[in-house]
């Protein structure tokens, strides 16, 4: 919520989140139909980990994220598929892209989830709204056999909170203007940024629906939920000035994210994960012959709950190790609550600009590090850009199974250069 700014609620329910059903096991059962209709969890890797289930065995007890171990326990008839690499993202790919044949509005929150927004697509009335989503929604089913559930609203917030509500194959709406009658019997921990630990101690204090929030004395929220109370209190009475990110609104920055398949608590991990991003992101602002001068690193944890930390240089740079020692510090500010794991990383380059002529000639005799600018990063870009070359030609196919990809991070010797986890940025 921007408080300089009055809250202007849509007219139309034109906010769309949508969320397949059970989304891993459902693209199994659309390559091996023999699954249908079956207890079906999809699950395995390195921590052996149920990452999806089907609902024939949610209602014999299996849940996500539980141990495969204890869930054929539970559920001694439960067919266990391991988690097929590759075949999801192509799924996900084709499910965003029936969505943009709708509107061109599309925010691709995770592998399986996203917000439309079809406000520009010009609807008369509720009933068109409706009945626009209801055929993206059959589409995607018929054509892909994926079942998804959908919410609609005039604000982003309630649309995600309307998705999950009526899953599998749900098709939620909230009426533009009934937001907040919508979600004042709901329980308070569906709004984004009440977790567990909060909605505990909301409901010891009496408040244990969202309409609560809109009716409880100031000082008590103030003292539960510190100075930013006024914005659950705006979230329960359904003003929310969220919009849908698109990529191109974004186009003024070079960002990469990624969904892991389970949660994950280790703070290296992550870091190695975010550290192969800002590898694989600086030799586009290279090849786009751009500098950078701000980082940012967003975490977010289950529940669509997003934490971001961020911060500029005081000198624009292209190189990778100017930014490793911020990208560890910023990864641990943005991950502010240490003991929730983190289901998805992302890392952005913006403050962007064009390298200055001085920069491509070494006139000014310095001997600063990594980014300043001087005869070392001179000597350093040129490097990099016959790696940069590699590593295209390795990614492209070409005598790729010859030889290795070359990794930026041992030829930039950024200082806080660890190693990286096992593979990390072989693909
Ligand atoms: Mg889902």
């Amino acid at each position: 919520m921007n408080a300089a700014r009055p809250f202007v609620r849509r007219p139309l329910p034109t906010f769309v989140h949508l969320d397949a059903d059970a989304f891993f096991v459902s693209v199994e059962q659309v390559l091996d139909p023999s699954l249908r209709g079956k207890k079906v969890a999809v699950g395995g890797g390195v921590r052996g980990i149920v990452s999806s289930a089907s609902y024939e065995a949610r209602a014999a007890g299996v849940w996500t994220p539980m141990p495969v171990a204890q869930a054929v326990r539970v559920c001694p008839d439960l067919i266990v598929v391991s988690h097929g690499a590759g075949r999801y993202g192509e799924f996900s790919r084709k499910l965003f892209d029936l969505c943009e044949t709708l509107t061109p509005f599309v925010e691709r929150r995770s592998i399986d989830e996203g917000f439309l927004d079809i406000a520009p697509c010009g609807f008369a009335d509720t009933n068109a709204v409706a009945a626009a989503a209801r055929g993206l929604q059959r589409r995607i089913l018929d054509e892909l056999g994926l079942p998804v559930s959908f919410g609609l609203a005039a604000t982003k917030t309630c649309s995600a909170i309307a998705s999950k509500l009526n899953k599998p194959r749900g098709f939620t709406l909230v009426p533009a203007g009934g937001e907040a009658a919508f979600l004042a019997p709901l329980p308070v921990g569906v709004l984004p940024g009440v977790g567990k630990k909060t909605e505990v101690i909301l409901k010891a204090n009496g408040i244990t629906r969202v309409g609560d929030l809109t009716t409880a004395a100031e000082p008590l929220l103030a003292s539960l939920l510190g100075g930013a109370w006024w914005e659950f209190v705006a979230l329960a009475r359904g003003e929310d000035d969220g919009e849908v990110v698109t990529a191109e609104a974004d186009a003024k920055s070079y960002s990469q994210q990624e969904t892991f398949p389970q949660d994950i608590a280790e703070f290296d991990i992550v870091l190695g994960h975010a550290r192969r991003m800002l590898d694989e992101l600086m030799p586009k602002v290279r090849a786009d012959g751009k500098l950078a001068r701000t980082l940012t690193v967003k975490v977010r944890y289950p529940g669509m709950i997003d934490d971001t930390a961020g911060r500029s240089r005081s000198e624009a740079s292209d190189l990778e190790g100017a930014f490793f020692p911020l990208l560890e510090t910023l990864l641990r500010e943005a991950w502010r609550r240490p003991r929730t794991p983190v289901r998805l990383v992302m890392v952005k380059l913006s403050g962007l600009c064009e390298p200055s002529r001085q920069l491509e000639l070494p006139l000014n005799i310095t001997t600063g590090g990594a980014g300043s600018g001087g005869v070392g990063d001179a000597r350093r870009r040129r490097l990099l850009a016959v790696v940069d070359a590699l590593n295209a030609e390795g990614a492209s196919g070409r005598s790729s199974a010859s030889r290795p990809r070359v990794s930026h991070s041992h030829n930039t010797g950024g200082p806080a250069a660890k190693p990286f986890p096992p593979n990390s940025w072989t693909d």
